[in-house]
């Protein structure tokens, strides 16, 4: 089983888990794009979108730092960064594929309106599934 086959069990298995609260997350944002940490234990953290844009998202690297470093403290472990698309699909934008590309080999969960799929940049672009919203 390589990387990949492992990181998609594990992601497909938060995100089943965490559903209900990564659609609240797409709730509460609408109609801007929200953003934040999904733990391991499917604790879903909003972060601030500074961008306040329906299609795009910013995050001030210094706040992921805290609260990736409180959540730590808490007991949870950051596994991957979400955020919402309000409209259109679960798959990333041009821009996305831009920021996992240059965050290597984090995990993006993106909540579209009708699904919720799992993504990550190793040395391309690789699903990590998908399930309905
Ligand atoms: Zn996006």
């Amino acid at each position: 089983m390589d990387i990949t086959e492992a990181l998609r069990n594990g992601v497909m298995s938060l995100m089943k888990d965490a559903h209900g609260d990564l659609s609240v997350a797409h709730e509460d944002a609408y109609p801007l794009e929200g953003v934040g940490i999904l733990t391991a234990d499917t604790i879903v953290y909003p972060l601030i979108n500074q961008a306040r844009s329906a299609k795009r998202f910013i995050v001030n690297e210094k706040l992921v730092h805290e609260a990736q470093m409180e959540l730590t403290k808490q007991g949870h472990s950051p596994v991957a960064f979400y955020h919402t698309h309000p409209t259109g699909t679960s798959s990333p934008s041009a821009r996305d594929e831009l920021w996992m590309e240059e965050n290597n080999s984090s995990v993006m969960v993106i909540v579209g309106p009708k699904s919720i799929a799992g993504w990550v940049w190793t040395d391309r672009l690789h699903s990590l599934g998908k399930i309905p919203k």
